[in-house]
Order: structure tokens, then C-alpha cells, then sequence
């Protein structure tokens, strides 16, 4: 589930989804996510084909959502 606002310093307007392919995957970023999230975030980022990937434009916090 994708949350309105970034999860990490609550910016809503800055908070956007983003073209995944356009700006290109990070697997840096990936593991990271998983290091936050755990098991649940890669597993959402391993298994989910429709995914978005948001953006804070505040923090920097990237991440993949199952859309
Ligand atoms: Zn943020």
C-alpha cells in the first residue's frame, strides 16, 4: 500500500511517483528499502510485476510500491 505522504518526514507534496524506468533502478536503493522495510519490503520489491516507485523530493527517501 502506498502511503499519501513520505513515510520518512511526512512531505506530501514532494512525495511523488515517479517513472521507475526513466530514472533508472537503483539496486542500491533496493537494498536499502529492504534494509528499512525488512523481509516485506523485498518482498514487495522481489515478487509485485505492477509496481510504482515514489519519491521524496524533501528527504531524498526512494522506495517501490506494489501498485
Ligand atoms: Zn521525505
Amino acid at each position: 500500500m502506498r502511503p499519501l505522504s513520505c513515510p520518512m518526514c511526512g512531505e506530501r507534496t514532494l512525495w511523488k511517483e515517479v517513472d521507475r524506468e526513466k530514472k533508472g533502478f537503483s539496486v542500491g536503493k533496493s537494498a536499502l528499502g529492504g534494509i528499512i522495510f525488512g523481509p516485506m519490503g523485498l518482498i514487495a520489491g522481489g515478487l509485485g510485476k505492477t509496481r510504482v516507485y515514489y519519491c521524496c523530493g524533501k528527504c531524498g527517501f526512494e522506495h517501490e510500491y506494489k501498485a
